[in-house]
């Protein structure tokens, strides 16, 4: 039942294409109230289910605000920037090292001057020209114009967690907000950054989805993200203060691409921004690749993809449900890759790069959180193989009292512990920033 493919689902947008197009009126009509019918016996189901455990089974529904809809009737899904918007001025960061040169070359000046300007930015994090005297005084600020426009600024700063997490609102060259968290832990500082601004997957639970998306950031957009979360570092603004050495001794070391967006439809450019974080200085930040964390709701043929880059980065797969009768719902692109193919292509990366993926699934009150599911989950993954995945349940970054509530912690504990049971290694994920609207989105959409 739960594992129906596209071709069986008599409710895909490709089943219910192919027969509008072919068939008469009456028939679609009848094939319509049939996709109905089966609608609401797979919902009497999975609350028949519910009602087992003891449980209900709340829906989701989009709560003080209206999901934008398709002309299918189904949730809209944007893969493209809205029409007419301007991307960012090139800076630095979007250019190999050879390309800076080619730049420099341009403006009159030798190549040499490409890894003065690169060790600025990615080794000490400034734009200041005052700051550059290896470079000639009179030219300063005309490079530095033309090799760094201002792409983020500043908007709001909120310190949380005794100082240890700091979530930024930065205002872009056209107007558009965009969030990143910094959060540090024993080990290292990992920095939460955002890939678009806005999003197209308009899932319901989340805030950044609401207003759709406007555009793709540029990679240089995304770095900068990286490289002003260094420079406050460096300026002492994790709590603690500047450890010693300065700016070398604490930066940024873990990406997670759980900002804003759907990083995979923004692929090249989050591509080039991974190079970008990998590359050795001074050419970029001399990251290490493990360390980066892409996450996706589930681009079947851009994870594939992301298989074949030959790069180490770690895979992670926003389910939210194992089942497509509510992952329908809960991620609307689960209408063009069901559940069972996004698993498929999150164990193809494994299998491709060795490396193991993480699942990630927020736990939300009566929604997806039933000992069932857990269950299902844990025989989905299991049938695929063993020790290619790990689980990582986060509590849903609720608005209390609505149909969206974290879940219960006695719950949370049971679906963690039948996963566990069931030999799949599962990790409750903290929620850092909380009270300053830690949620994706959550901020740009106060403002
Ligand atoms: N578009 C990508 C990455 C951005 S969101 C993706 O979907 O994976 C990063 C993670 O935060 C995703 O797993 C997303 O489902 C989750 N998320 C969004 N809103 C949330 C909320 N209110 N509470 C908990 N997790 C949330």
């Amino acid at each position: 039942m739960e594992t129906m493919t596209t071709s069986e689902n008599p409710t895909a947008p490709d089943a219910a294409e192919h027969s509008r197009s072919r068939t008469s009126e009456a028939v679609a009509a009848r094939a319509d109230r049939t996709a109905k019918h089966d609608e609401s016996d797979k919902r009497r189901m999975s609350e028949r289910r519910a009602e087992q455990e003891g449980r209900t089974q709340v829906r989701p529904t989009a709560e003080g605000w209206t999901q934008a809809m398709a002309p299918d009737g189904r949730p809209k899904l944007e893969f493209k920037s809205k029409p007419r918007v301007s991307q960012p001025p090139v800076h630095l960061a979007d250019l190999s090292l050879p390309e800076r040169q080619a730049k420099l070359k341009e403006l009159g000046l030798p190549a040499f001057r490409a890894k003065q300007l690169s060790v600025h930015y990615f080794q000490h994090y400034t734009t200041d020209p005052e700051t550059m005297s290896d470079l000639p005084k009179e030219r300063r600020s005309e490079l530095v114009e033309a090799m760094f426009p201002t792409l983020l600024t500043e908007v709001k700063r909120l310190t949380t967690d005794n100082g240890d997490t700091i979530k930024f609102l930065w205002r872009l060259f056209d107007g558009s907000l965009v969030e990143s968290v910094l959060m540090r832990y024993p080990g290292r500082v990992t920095l939460c950054v955002s890939s678009q601004c806005g999003c197209g997957m308009n899932c319901p639970f989340c805030a950044t989805g609401q207003a759709g998306l406007t555009r793709n950031m540029s990679a240089a957009e995304i770095l900068d993200q990286i490289v002003q979360a260094n420079r406050v570092i460096a300026e002492g603004g994790l709590k603690g203060g500047r450890r010693d050495g300065g700016h070398d001794a604490e930066r940024v070391t873990n990406i997670v691409f759980m900002g804003m967006g759907e990083p995979l439809a923004n692929y090249k450019r989050v591509m080039t921004a991974v190079h970008r974080m990998i590359d050795d200085a001074p050419e970029g930040l001399g990251m290490s690749a493990r360390n980066i964390t892409v996450s996706t709701v589930g681009l079947v043929p851009a994870i594939n993809k992301l298989a074949e880059e030959n790069i180490p980065i770690t895979f992670a797969l926003s389910l939210h449900a194992p089942d497509d009768e509510l992952r329908d719902e809960l991620i609307p692109v689960n209408s063009r890759w069901k559940a069972d193919e996004a698993i498929d292509a999150a164990y193809n990366y494994y299998r491709t790069t060795g490396r193991r993926v993480s699942i990630e699934y927020a736990l939300i009150k009566d929604m997806n959180d039933h000992a069932w599911r857990a269950d299902l989950l844990a025989k989905k993954l299991n049938a695929r193989g063993r020790g290619w995945v790990h689980v990582n349940p986060i509590p849903l970054n609720p608005t209390p009292g609505s149909v969206w509530t974290s879940s219960e912690p006695d719950v949370t504990d049971e679906f963690i512990n039948r996963l566990i049971d069931a030999g799949i290694p599962t990790t409750l994920r903290d929620t850092r920033g909380k009270e300053i609207d830690g949620a994706c989105g959550q901020l740009a959409a106060a403002e």
